[in-house]
């Protein structure tokens, strides 16, 4: 498989940048500032892209690529992949779903407990000296808040079998009911943030949900209201969430992802009702080399001629 061209998108994982490396022949796009020129003179070797969160494969990438037959994202969200494209012109697509699951869906509740304890804001207490002032404010209990979940599919589901051990009514929209649930379903996002303390968005970012989280719904959530998003970022209006919180007219929110990547606004900094991480959901040795051990076996599946591991398209 050496003289299988495979074009890397972006710099995602030393390990799986070094597995790739001795079993194709590999094509570090980022290394490659003139990347119309780079094209122009690799394209037609390049048979297999592996995109991830920044970059994927849309449809001016996919139509440079004569050659393309698979794209293998290093995520289990598609969102930097034209879907459509790739079905039109038969090229097979596959993700890195389940083996980041319980991470994010720990991550998640992470996010909860430290917006709601102020853990960030508490190890800040503690380095700085102030404890020896005075001892830390009280701050708001996790157990038994009502939990609503944008999207219950594996990641949502893991976050709702979660905060159930922390005692929490948990109900969820989704586009269809899912009847082996017995979690209560709102047809609507505005219902489900009128019904619940925390709101967490664990769904896909498709045109659809791009701006699920709007005005009505972060007021909908209310002064006292906590926004969880481990989705991604424009999954949220950014400007209407800062202004929110601003004006104090949400509680709180703990993100792990933002509009425009790796900017965050800059009004959230000085908020202490705020948690922000940088898009670390699946961010742990284990499940990153798990998720490049897929990424390869779909590639190697793949130019065997075997079934694809996880197949998308
Ligand atoms: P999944 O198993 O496919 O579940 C998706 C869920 O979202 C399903 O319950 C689906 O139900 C629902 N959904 C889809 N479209 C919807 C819509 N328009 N409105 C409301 N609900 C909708 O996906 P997953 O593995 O749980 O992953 C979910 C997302 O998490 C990924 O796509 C990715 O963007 C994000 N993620 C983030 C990180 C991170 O680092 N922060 C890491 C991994 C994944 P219906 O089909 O019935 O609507």
């Amino acid at each position: 498989m050496e003289a299988i061209g495979v074009l890397m998108a972006g710099p995602m994982s030393p390990y799986l940048e070094q597995e790739l490396d001795k079993r194709f022949k590999l094509f570090r796009f980022w290394k490659f500032p003139q990347k119309t020129e780079f094209l122009k003179e690799n394209s037609n070797s390049i048979r297999a892209v592996v995109g991830y969160t920044t970059a994927g494969a849309d449809a001016q990438l996919i139509d440079s690529l004569p050659g393309l037959e698979i794209v293998a994202s290093y995520s289990v969200g598609l969102d930097k992949i034209d879907l459509e494209k790739c079905k039109e012109k038969g090229i097979r697509v596959t993700n890195t779903p389940d083996v980041l699951t319980e991470d994010v869906a720990d991550l998640a509740i992470g996010l909860i407990l430290a917006t709601l304890r102020k853990m960030c804001e508490c190890d800040r207490y503690v380095r700085s000296g102030l404890w020896k002032k005075g001892d830390f404010r009280l701050t708001t209990k996790f157990s038994g808040k009502s939990v609503g979940i944008i999207g219950l599919g594996r990641i949502g589901s893991a976050i709702a079998k979660r905060a159930e051990a922390f005692g929490c009514p948990i109900s969820y929209f989704t586009r269809s009911e899912k009847p082996d649930s017995e979690y209560k379903y709102y047809p609507n996002v505005i219902d489900l943030a009128s019904n619940c303390q925390i709101l967490i968005v664990a769904c896909p970012l498709t045109s659809e949900t791009c701006h699920i989280i709007n005005r009505e719904v972060i007021n909908a959530l209310g002064p006292k209201g906590i926004l969880i998003n481990i989705g991604r970022g424009p999954h949220v209006d950014e400007p209407e969430l800062v202004s929110a919180l601003v004006e104090g007219r949400l509680g709180g929110a703990g993100l792990d992802v933002f509009e425009h990547e790796p900017e965050v606004p800059e009004q959230l900094f000085g908020l202490d009702n705020v948690v922000l991480l940088p898009h670390v959901g699946s961010a742990t040795v284990e499940t990153r080399n798990a998720m490049a051990d897929l990424v390869i076996g779909n590639l190697e599946a793949h130019f065997l001629k075997k079934p694809l591991l996880t197949p998308v398209v």
